[in-house]
Order: structure tokens, then C-alpha cells, then sequence
């Protein structure tokens, strides 16, 4: 085995990218980049009816959206390649003649008739059924030469020793595991068509490409003994493995798709940010401290370790990924929030070729909602008014409340404020556009609140938006002014 770490991520292109195949992929990029060692990524698609190319397309751009960059495996490549399972057929061949020459796999001929009957027998009895009665292992070298050389169809199956102990392991979360040999089957390792088997296959792989830990999902722990059954049938090292406990929804159930998103794209779309879900998913089961929840990706690839995985079951809490996405957009800056926001600036009302052409105003919008957001699909709720030129669509609770409310004064106010933004001798920015406006307070006898909330209505649409002055500073005037004389219109009549 390698003396450098070496781990693998081998998802199955049967569906999209979900959250706990991701935290899988995190762990072992971050251990793998802790350890100063090679992350793997491998396609595991040797089941012809559920793998898709389009599927594997889907993952692969899931991990790079993550940001997960793997040192071997599709589109890298890399000196134990081929990485999808298709094309390493021979390899299974070549293990199964090892474990042929070793007497450690045998040929069987029973049909898969025979095999239900005595499956159905066996569990009307009271030991119920213990995996295959072994018939075919009795078979003479030459019988079963004889058979094979006749055409029959038949499986390579696993000599499972009969002196052999408990099968036992050190799990890096689980701990010591124990598992009594005679609940071990003589698994089928290649069918019929010459295909091998998930566990027969995946041991090739882990072995040829010198993979020194395992870390996968504790779906597989059930799996874990008969695959070292393996590793010692062939002679080669056993890797360490970690499993990983499972991810509960809120509800304390599994997380599933009719309930939960499940897939990595679905948060994409739903305008979270890389950085922030693969600092969430890696909290789901790790930490670093028990306490620190920020943690950028420097840090977990610097501080990840086995020791501080827990076994308890984590829960998926979105409230605190929402939090956490919060923290990012605050901290991620200008240019890439637009550069994020892209898609929902669009859904906004902006033009792609606008975004292009002024990226230095799309960064200004910023600083309005950074405080603001926790998730980039926000943004058309917080930032359309900026794209609607010169009409406002007045929300009409807002106009109740503000406009047209008993002694608001709001037309009075309105047509104030509008002078004041009509005079090309105030420069058209914040500060002094906010301060002219707040004069009118004592003009006008009001409270500032008085003032600015009308005309917040009037620009913005609502009583709620980001603030005031700094939108009214980067939009043209005849825009705003525009706004201000269609709300005088449309509630005042005037
Ligand atoms: N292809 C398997 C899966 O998607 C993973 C196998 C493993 O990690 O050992 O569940």
C-alpha cells in the first residue's frame, strides 16, 4: 500500500449529487488535503440500467461547483486509471484468476431456480435462510472444468474460509468491529454475464489504486467484512475504513426527496453559496473545536482529521445553513456577489448585457443588501425596484400604512421631496440629497420618519426595502422623479 494517504469518493452516476454523497466527497478531499495526500474520484457505473453518462455529467459539475478538485480520476486522469468501472473489466478478470490460482473462488451452476426454492425452504424453516447451502463448493476441479468447458452458465463465487475467526476491524468512528464468520455467504464476486459484483469490484479498485482509506456512508458498514474477506482471498492490504454516520432531517427522519432538497444543484439553485454548504455539510459529523462554526475550506484542509468524527447521527438544521449562508454573502465581497447573483439579477430585471457592460454598477448594489441576504434567491425581492427605470409598482399595504394613512401628509411630502430632487444644483449623490430631504422636517413640522418613509414607498415600491439614498443615488434622476409623480398620480390623483 501507498505510505501516502490515499482516499477515493466513488459515487454511483444513478441519480443526481445529494447532500450526503457530498459530505462523503468533503470528508475525503479534506482529509486527503490534510494528510498532504491524493483525492480519487471514481465512477462507480457497472450498473448498466441506472448509470447514466448524463447523470455522471451532473456529478462531476456538482463536485466542481463545490469545489472539490480531485487529483485523479475522469477528465484529470492519472497513473491507475482508467476511473469509471466500465472500462476495468480486465482488471476484475485478472483478480478473479488470482483468486482462482489462490482456491479461494469456485464456480457455480445452480440456476437461479434452484437458488429461490432453497431460499424459500430455508426460511420456512426455523434457522430461516443463512445465505447459499454451498452446494457447488462440493464440486470436483474437474466436474466443475467440465461444466464450464460445456457451456454452462454459471457465477464466480467466494471461497469464504471455514477456519477463518471473526472478521474484525478497527473502524476510524466506529471502533473495534466484530463480525462472526458464519453469517458470511459464499457471495457471488462475478455473474453469469461476466460482470462483477458491487463488493467484488470495489475491493479491485481499492486495491489496484492503493485507496489506504475508506470513508463512505455507514449504509456500507454491512459490506465492510466481506469485502476484507476479499482483500485476504486476494492477499492484499486491507485499507482503514470510516463510516459515516447518517444525515436526519429537522424531523429526526432520513432526509428524503419527496421532503427534503436533496441534491447538491437543488441548493445551488436555491442561491446558497459553495463555500458556506461545504462548510455546513462538513459540520454534519465533524468538528473542529466542538465550538468554531465558521471554517473556511483553507482551514478544514489544514485542520481535518478521522479522530473528530462522531458517530451520532447529524441533522440537517437549514435554519443555521440559511445563518451560515448570511455569514458568507456578508464576508464574500462585491465583485464575486455580483458575479453569484448573476442568475437572480437576471430574474431582477436586469439585462445580461447590462450586467456585462457596467459590472462596476452591479457591484455597487452590494453594499445595499449584504447585511440583508442569506440566500442569493433573494435578491429579486430585495433588488427589483432597482430595474424598474422610471415606474414604481406600489405595494398596497405599504400605501396604506404610509401613504394614505390619517394625517400622513404624504402629497405634501412627496411634492417637497420632488423639488428638492428636481434641483440639478445638488450633486446627485447620497449624502447631500439625504440631507436636503432632511431639512423638511422642520419645514414641514415632521418626524424624520415622516419624511423618508413616503418617499421610500414612492422609489421602492414598499416601507421595507434597502436603504434609501444609497439606491436613489444609482439610479438617473428623471427615474426617481418619474416614481415620485406616478405615486402622485395613482394614490393622490394628482
Ligand atoms: N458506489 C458506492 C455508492 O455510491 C460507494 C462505494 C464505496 O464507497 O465503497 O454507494
Amino acid at each position: 500500500m501507498a505510505d501516502t494517504v490515499r482516499v477515493r469518493f466513488a459515487p454511483s452516476p444513478t441519480g443526481e449529487l445529494h447532500i450526503g454523497g457530498a459530505r462523503t466527497a468533503i470528508y475525503n478531499w479534506a482529509f486527503a488535503r490534510a494528510m498532504g495526500g491524493t483525492f480519487i474520484l471514481r465512477i462507480e457505473d457497472t450498473d448498466p440500467e441506472r448509470s447514466t453518462e448524463e447523470n455522471k455529467q451532473v456529478i462531476l459539475r456538482a463536485m466542481r461547483w463545490l469545489g472539490l478538485d480531485w487529483d485523479e480520476g475522469p477528465e484529470v486522469g492519472g497513473e491507475f486509471g482508467p476511473y469509471l468501472q466500465t472500462q476495468r473489466f480486465d482488471t476484475y478478470t485478472e483478480a478473479l484468476e488470482i483468486l482462482k490460482e489462490r482456491g479461494a473462488a469456485y464456480p457455480c451452476f445452480c440456476t437461479k431456480e434452484e437458488l429461490d426454492a432453497k431460499r424459500a425452504a430455508a426460511e420456512a424453516n426455523e434457522g430461516g435462510y443463512s445465505g447459499y447451502d454451498r452446494t457447488c463448493r462440493a464440486l470436483s476441479a474437474e466436474e466443475a472444468q467440465a461444466r464450464i468447458d460445456a457451456g454452462e452458465p454459471h457465477v464466480w463465487r467466494l471461497k469464504v474460509p471455514e477456519d477463518h475467526g471473526p472478521v474484525e476491524f478497527d473502524d476510524a468512528v466506529y471502533g473495534h468491529m466484530s463480525f462472526p464468520i458464519d453469517v458470511m455467504d459464499d457471495m457471488i464476486l462475478v455473474r453469469t454475464d461476466g460482470t462483477p459484483t458491487y463488493n467484488f469490484a470495489v475491493v479491485c479498485d481499492d486495491a489496484n489504486m492503493e485507496v489506504t482509506h475508506v470513508i463512505r456512508g455507514d449504509d456500507h458498514l454491512s459490506n465492510t467484512p466481506r469485502q476484507i474477506l476479499i482483500y485476504e482471498a486476494l492477499g492484499r492490504p486491507v485499507p482503514t475504513f470510516a463510516h459515516l454516520s447518517m444525515i436526519l432531517g429537522a424531523d429526526g427522519r432520513k432526509l428524503s426527496k419527496r421532503r427534503n432538497a436533496t441534491s447538491v444543484e437543488e441548493y445551488r439553485d436555491r442561491g446558497y453559496l459553495s463555500d458556506a454548504l461545504v462548510n455546513f455539510l462538513a459540520l454534519l459529523g465533524w468538528s473542529l473545536d466542538g465550538e468554531t462554526t465558521i471554517i473556511d475550506r483553507a482551514t478544514l484542509c489544514r485542520e481535518f482529521s478521522l479522530d473528530r468524527i462522531t458517530k451520532k447521527d447529524a441533522v440537517f438544521d437549514e435554519t443555521k445553513l440559511d445563518w451560515m449562508n448570511g455569514q458568507y454573502i456578508k464576508e464574500m465581497g462585491a465583485d464575486a456577489w455580483a458575479q453569484a447573483s448573476r442568475p437572480w439579477l437576471v430574474q431582477s430585471g436586469a439585462d445580461e448585457a447590462d450586467i456585462d457592460a457596467r459590472p462596476e454598477w452591479y457591484a455597487k448594489l452590494y453594499p445595499l443588501v449584504a447585511e440583508r441576504l442569506q440566500r442569493l434567491d433573494e435578491v429579486p425581492d430585495k433588488l427589483a425596484y432597482m430595474f424598474w427605470g422610471g415606474r414604481v409598482e406600489l405595494d398596497e399595504k405599504s400605501v396604506t400604512k404610509i401613504l394614505t394613512k390619517e394625517g400622513a401628509r404624504a402629497d405634501e411630502v412627496l411634492r417637497a421631496v420632488r423639488d428638492i430632487l428636481a434641483d440639478e444644483s445638488i450633486p446627485w449623490e447620497c449624502e447631500p440629497l439625504q440631507e436636503r430631504v432632511r431639512t423638511l422636517t422642520e419645514t414641514l413640522d415632521m418626524k424624520a420618519k415622516g419624511v423618508f418613509q413616503p418617499v421610500r414607498v414612492a422609489v421602492c415600491g414598499n416601507m421595507v426595502s434597502p436603504p434609501l439614498f444609497e439606491s436613489i443615488e444609482l439610479l438617473p434622476r428623471e427615474d426617481i422623479l418619474a416614481r415620485i409623480d406616478q405615486t402622485l398620480s395613482e394614490v393622490f390623483g394628482a
